[in-house]
């Protein structure tokens, strides 16, 4: 059985992950109006991995015969700055993320929660994953500032990413 204290804290991560994927789908939207296409799509493909992390959380709760209980989503600004600006926004955001998910651990160390320690371990390494990925992004834009047949260079290469079938059998 999962304790209280362990199974809100899941809860509210399920909140924090539908929420990021809300975040990037507003993103989304925001660059297919600016003509970014391929921003657009990698953002779209981001959203949905976050809504796949979300549904980890989600059938691990179930899996331990805890209660899922849906939070609210925060509604996400529809207006963003320049690529630069959006991508920092992410990269900042993740961070955030990964603080929550550190916490979580800590958590589940204090509790004595050996399996939800296990469970968080695919997330303390996604989330290396996608400070590194933002960080790139934001190293490319940073040099192709001023730049704009760069930029929809750029566009054209993030526009090629994949959706990753893991995410979409977890969830
Ligand atoms: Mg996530």
């Amino acid at each position: 059985m999962l304790k209280n204290t362990i199974e809100n804290a899941l809860n509210e991560q399920i909140d924090n992950e539908m929420s990021s994927a809300h975040l990037y789908l507003s993103m989304a939207a925001y660059f297919e109006h600016e003509k970014l296409p391929g921003f657009a799509r990698w953002l779209k493909m981001q959203s949905r991995e976050e809504f796949g992390h979300g549904m980890r959380l989600f059938e691990y709760i179930l899996d331990r015969g805890g209660r899922v209980v849906l939070g609210g989503i925060a509604s996400p600004p529809a207006q963003f700055g320049s690529p630069f600006e959006v991508f920092e926004q992410i990269l900042s955001h993740e961070r955030h993320v990964t603080e929550s998910i550190h916490q979580l651990y800590e958590l589940a160390v204090k509790e004595r929660d050996y399996p939800t320690q296990t469970h968080l371990h695919w997330f303390i390494n996604e989330q290396v994953e996608e400070e590194r990925s933002a960080e790139e992004i934001l190293d490319r834009l940073r040099s192709i500032e001023g730049h704009t047949h760069l930029l929809f260079l750029l566009d054209r290469e993030l526009g090629i990413r994949e959706p990753e079938d893991d995410d979409d059998r977890k969830s």
